[in-house]
């Protein structure tokens, strides 16, 4: 199949997969979210593989009036809420959501751009974040008590970040001072034998666990600094819950491979001896995003065949083949400042989510930009906000109800904004 040599002028994937949902990954994403509340699992998309936890929080039913409005509906009645709430709420969308969704947002961003937009509205009462549930947690880290964090479907979890829980971390923990003694002894070189890192697409409970043990969070943005951060700090670094970023950027600041044990919380020891365990720079928890997992090296090898100039830029979640492959790997933020410098027309091939890569496709008509992956699969969590529940959670508080709230319990809140803040101070070298 070519990937693409067709113009976009529309950047909705939702109109894509109605038009043609044999293309797309599961014809089951024609259909709206809520059939998939009552059932576990991810629900159609990229992540529908992977194996949610149980206890992961479920939606309830969607009230009919908003299963059933049709788009135009659910546009007008969620500009009449947003009107009548004003500066009452905000409205967050990261960029992997739809663009029917996006079109509402009051901010654009990831996850620790929209948490930090958040912080700009004190006085909203509501923040509705359109994204996934580990970064509604950190919006709810960051605004004051007062202010209500909102998800729109409680079931947009993250694949990735259920695949480091804290009871597995915990586990890893006490292992790891078995093999390495001592986890908070300070060596000759004022180093512990290990930091935690872990990256921003996790739990609140994570990121408590981290600011407990002296580590750090970092984003995809600046993963390189927080590393080195924790290299001054430890003789070695833990990192979760997405071993392809850790093992992508470890390996770019020279860290061999064979010094990146991973770490499969199934496993005794992870899996690993002790004594690669004791030799390592970098464990790696065995997590992944299904979304980036999805690129491989065949289809940029198709998109060089199709068109020779390409440009081709993958996000550091993707397999280590695939950044070693690319002309460049970078954040969401990367991609977007990439193809936005770019003044002459040029060619994409680009490696992340589908909602993104259409919208920019949209937005920057002088390029060609298509996915890397022929394949329409959206991450299957994003998918999970629909319009129909914004709809919902903004008439809600119409009617001064809060549904859908996300709170974060102190004694979690505190030390995971710790770690958030060590990662404000961490500089990258001069
Ligand atoms: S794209 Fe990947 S990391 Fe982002 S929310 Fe979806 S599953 Fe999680």
């Amino acid at each position: 199949m070519p990937t693409s040599t067709i113009r976009i002028t529309d950047p909705s994937v939702d109109h894509l997969i109605q038009a043609a949902p044999a293309d797309s990954c599961s014809t089951d994403l024609a259909a709206g979210p809520w059939i998939f509340d009552t059932v576990p699992g991810y629900g159609p998309g990229s992540s529908m593989g992977d194996v949610i936890p149980t206890g992961a929080p479920r939606q309830g039913e969607l009230p009919a009036e908003y299963r059933e409005a049709g788009e135009d509906e659910l546009d007008s009645r969620i500009r009449a809420a947003k009107a009548t709430l004003g500066d009452r709420v905000v409205v967050l969308g990261h960029f992997y959501q739809r663009e029917e969704v996006m079109q509402h947002a009051d901010y654009v961003g990831d996850s620790f751009q929209l948490a930090n937009a958040a912080l700009e509205h004190p006085d909203a009462e509501a923040i509705v974040f359109c994204g996934v549930h580990f970064m509604a947690e950190t919006a709810d880290l960051l605004s004051t008590p007062d202010q209500a964090v909102i998800l729109p479907n409680l079931a947009a979890g993250c694949s990735m970040a259920d695949m480091a829980d804290i009871d597995q971390v915990e586990d890893c923990w006490e292992q790891l001072a078995d093999v390495l003694g001592p986890l908070d002894r300070v060596d000759a070189d004022g180093r512990v034998p290990v930091i935690p890192v872990t990256y921003m697409n996790s739990s609140a409970a994570i990121k408590g666990f981290v600011g407990r043990h002296g580590g750090i969070v970092c984003t995809s943005s600046n993963a390189e600094t927080v590393l080195e951060w924790a290299f001054e700090r430890g003789r070695r670094v833990l990192f979760f819950p997405d071993q392809h970023l850790g093992r992508n950027t470890a390996k770019a600041m020279g860290v061999p491979l064979e010094r990146m044990p991973m770490w499969n919380p199934r496993r005794s020891l992870g899996g690993s001896s002790a004594a690669d365990l004791e030799d390592s720079k970098v464990i790696l928890w065995h997590g992944f995003c299904s979304v980036h997992r999805r690129f491989t090296v065949a289809q940029i090898d198709q998109a060089r065949a199709e068109h020779p100039d390409v440009r081709v830029i993958v996000h550091p979640e993707c397999p280590m083949e695939v950044v070693d492959a690319a002309d460049e790997a970078g954040s969401t933020d990367y991609i977007r400042r990439a193809i936005g410098a770019a003044t002459t027309p040029a060619a994409f091939a680009i490696g992340t989510e589908i909602n993104l890569v259409r919208r920019l496709a949209a937005q920057f008509p002088q390029h060609e930009i298509f996915c890397l992956d022929p394949v329409v699969c959206p991450c299957s969590t994003m998918y999970r906000i629909h319009p129909g529940y914004l709809a919902w959670v903004l008439e809600e508080l119409v009617a001064g109800r809060v549904v859908n709230r996300i709170s974060v319990t102190a004694d979690v809140a505190d030390p995971a904004r710790v770690a958030l803040e060590r990662m404000l101070a961490a500089k990258p070298r001069a």
